[in-house]
């Protein structure tokens, strides 16, 4: 079942009944039968689509903020930003993706070839409820300019996300059967990787969904993006302004209530200035520490996306202090609603599970490097290898760090973020290719060779 549950107040607002078999056998033959038209297309004309749908989420700007801060509790100004970005990323591969699928010629012993760039089929996406527009953009965009077709499976508590952004798509043009909105259990899932009419799936969301989706797509020779957690380290170096390295951190942490695969999750601060960070970080989290209303722009401290998100978070807050973490603020589940307060931990060892695990939710955990190779030692001391950042006020430093840091990005006295050009994913139990930029593209292309 799909359903609507506004996390502020714990109120169920719609339930949408699951596709049934027939219906998603259905919705696999309309991707499928779609894609010899659209991939004929010309790349300008399928571009000139993408464009119009980035006019389309602009328009409904308002609109899909409103849907998100009721379907996951994202703050409205936090969804206006979303979309936002989503708007950049439609436009980013409608002006770009023309130069991006132009033929390569290359000289080879012998002769001459050229590598085209073409589609593989149709797709499938399955996509969070954490960004329950920008993930699905990532996945879409690209992929409509590169010409392939695209059934989308999305989070189950985002029905009306799903709906909205199938609506815009089809307004902009894009045909019917091009994009197909599934309302699909995770149960069928095999299902649809063992049809052979789809080429190929992209899923972000959490490492288990991912297994158990790289296991099926590997099963059925299926070509396999995915996106999944993250426990990023953000090292820092120095400061000339505590106040700001405080200020900067604490929000990206924040950020969408701390549910960002990518959020800056483990602190990793210099000895030196370790203290003095703490303390600070604990005077400035408790901003967060009163529940609000997200549709309303000046609450700090909005729902997580559901009740169970916001317990399974505070069980794993309340774990790390019985096994020995100090708690340095907040902790306290707040209800009705799904609220916690904005927490601070540290003195996590690596015998407890906070040391390892991700934790989704406004958490943030502060760790005493010795010096510049504890720090990286302990930022890669993780299974996870999404993103990073290093601070510091010495620009060949932090890139020697950055250098030393296995993850799939690294961001220097930034944290965390994202941007339609800049190529992003991950590496360990964070996933597998990338998206956005140049490289979000490529991941479905047939690079097909031409020997001339
Ligand atoms: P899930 O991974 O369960 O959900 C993400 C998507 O995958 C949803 O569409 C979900 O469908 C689907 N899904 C879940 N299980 C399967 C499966 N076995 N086969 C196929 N599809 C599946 O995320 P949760 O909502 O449970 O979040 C839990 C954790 O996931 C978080 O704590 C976080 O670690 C991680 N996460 C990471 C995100 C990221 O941005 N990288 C985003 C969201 C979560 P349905 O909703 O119907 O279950």
């Amino acid at each position: 079942m799909y359903s609507v549950t506004d996390p502020a107040s714990g109120q169920l607002v719609e339930e949408v009944a699951n596709s049934t078999e027939e219906e998603v056998r259905v919705a696999i033959g309309r991707v499928y039968d779609a894609y010899p038209d659209w991939r004929r297309r010309s790349v300008p004309e399928r571009a000139a689509i993408v464009a119009r749908a980035a006019e389309g989420f602009e328009e409904r700007a308002d609109e899909l903020a409103q849907i998100m801060t009721l379907e996951m509790g994202k703050r409205i100004n936090e969804g206006r930003g979303e979309v936002g970005i989503v708007v950049d990323i439609f436009r980013y591969y409608a002006e770009h993706g023309p130069a991006l699928l132009a033929d390569e010629p290359i000289d080879i012993k012998g002769g001459n070839a050229v590598i085209t760039k073409g589609p593989i089929g149709a797709l499938l996406g399955i996509m969070p409820w954490n960004f329950p527009c920008y993930q699905v953009a990532r996945f879409v965009a690209p992929n409509l300019v590169l010409g392939n077709t695209i059934l989308l499976k999305h989070a189950s508590i985002c029905p009306r996300s799903a709906r909205a952004i199938e609506e815009i798509l089809h307004a902009a043009g894009v045909p019917e059967d091009v994009y197909v909105n599934t309302f699909a259990s995770s149960r069928q899932i095999p299902g649809i990787l063992a049809d052979a009419r789809i080429a190929g799936v992209s899923l972000t969301g959490s490492e288990q969904a991912g297994i158990s989706v790289a296991a099926e797509a590997g099963k059925n020779l299926k070509k396999t993006v995915l996106e999944l957690g993250g426990s990023d380290p953000l090292v820092i170096l120095d400061t000339d302004d505590m106040d700001e390295t405080v200020n900067s951190t604490a929000t990206a942490r924040m950020r969408n209530c701390g549910q960002s695969c990518n959020a800056p999750k483990r602190m990793i601060v210099l000895a030196d200035i370790y203290d003095e960070y703490v303390d600070r970080l604990t005077k400035r989290v408790a901003e967060y520490y009163v529940p609000g209303d997200p549709s309303d722009p000046s609450t700090k401290l909005p729902p997580l996306a559901s009740t169970a998100a916001a317990d399974e978070v505070a069980a794993q807050v309340s774990k790390a202090i019985e096994q020995g973490a100090t708690l340095r603020a907040g902790g306290r589940r707040i209800t009705p609603g799904a609220y916690l307060e904005a927490t601070v931990l540290t003195d996590v060892t690596p015998e407890m599970d906070a040391y390892y695990e991700e934790i989704f939710g406004p958490v943030v955990i502060v760790f005493k490097a010795s010096d510049e190779d504890d720090a990286v030692r302990l930022a890669n001391d993780t299974p996870f290898g999404l993103g990073a950042s290093v601070w510091g006020t010495d620009a060949d430093r932090n890139r020697r760090v950055a250098n030393q840091i296995d993850a799939g990005m690294v961001y220097l006295n930034r944290a965390g973020g994202s941007q339609a050009d800049l190529p992003f994913g991950g590496i360990k139990r964070s996933g597998l290719g990338r998206e956005l930029g140049p490289a979000g593209i490529e991941e479905f292309m047939n690079k097909k060779s031409i020997r001339l």
